[in-house]
């Protein structure tokens, strides 16, 4: 085999990995979605394996009365039950917003193969902001990292969010005012 085809068989097999970690990734937003109906900052993962979602999660921490209920590690739960296993090896774990210490962590230790995330989070996010967690040399379990994936989607999403919930807020001090 040429070299030009093997280069070519390497473009396209980036070129579908991509499409793959979009359409997973518009999973992941929906899954936010569902969150933000429920009041809370919309986040959402999913959990892939074999090209089969194993697992998906919103964030959660408001209404399940639980500080640890992000997407990342609602998503982890579900996945570990989905196989039986404390382990979710040869998986990918797929999250709109770049994970903080305690999902690194829980990445970690469920032992995910990859990690997807849509868009960096510049205050708590420990894979590329505050921190680069993952390249600790104390861990041990590497984990692959793609970061961007429909990263203005993610994006705007989270900052609509915040925008809505800024004026409501604005509204619900005015009103008092008024009244
Ligand atoms: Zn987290």
């Amino acid at each position: 085999m040429s070299w030009l085809v093997i280069a070519w068989r390497i473009v396209m097999a980036e070129r579908d990995q991509a499409q793959i970690d979009e359409q997973f990734m518009y999973r992941a937003l929906e899954l936010a979605a569902q969150g933000q109906q429920l009041g809370e900052v919309p986040v959402g993962a999913v959990i892939v394996c074999n090209d089969q979602v194993i697992g998906e999660g919103f964030n959660q921490p408001i209404n399940a009365h639980d500080p640890t209920a992000h997407a990342e590690i609602v998503a982890i739960r579900s996945a570990a039950l989905h196989l039986n296993n404390y382990r979710i090896v040869e998986s990918t774990l797929y999250v709109t917003l770049e994970p903080c210490t305690m999902c690194v962590g829980a990445l970690i230790h469920s032992r995910i193969k990859r990690l997807v995330y849509g868009t960096s989070e510049p205050k708590a996010g420990v894979i590329v902001s505050q921190a680069q967690l993952l390249t600790a040399s104390y861990f041990n379990h590497r984990i692959e990292v793609t970061g961007g994936v429909l990263a203005d989607h993610c994006q705007h999403q989270l900052s609509d969010f915040f925008r809505q919930r800024r004026e409501a807020h604005k509204l619900n001090k005015n009103n008092l005012s008024v009244t």
